[in-house]
């Protein structure tokens, strides 16, 4: 078993047995549900920042930056009008786009370029 959920209209995480990466990814969605209204513009300009020049003393965030900028061509999503996955930025998903930042580097925020670890301040330790 593995992942979890959050459940924004009741304040809840849940998680499916005791992996400690889905316990950070739903915790960083609850955290940035408080967050978002003023961020979410700056958050996805910067994942297109990263995306065009993925920072590479940083390779976990260049990775991920990537394949949320660009997709996974071998992924398929029938609900996507290229029936793969297109990515975060496509699909203007700041919450999976910091939630999955978030557990990518399982709330190691050192491994984050500053730019991106300052949206992160007052949840991880930074
Ligand atoms: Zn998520």
């Amino acid at each position: 078993m593995g992942g979890g959920y959050w459940f924004g209209d009741r304040r809840l995480v849940m998680l499916r047995g005791t992996q400690e990466e889905a316990a950070v990814h739903e915790l960083a969605h609850a955290w940035w549900d408080s967050q978002r209204e003023a961020q979410r513009d700056a958050l996805m300009d910067l994942l297109r920042e990263l995306g065009a020049r993925p920072p590479a003393e940083y390779p976990r965030i260049a990775e991920l930056a990537t394949v949320y900028c660009h997709g996974i061509k071998t992924q398929k999503d029938p609900s996507s009008p290229t029936g793969y996955w297109r990515g975060m930025l496509a699909e203007d998903n700041d919450h999976e786009t910091f939630a999955g930042f978030c557990s990518g580097v399982m709330a190691d925020a050192a491994q984050m370029p500053p730019a991106l670890r300052a949206f992160y301040r007052g949840f991880l330790r930074t």
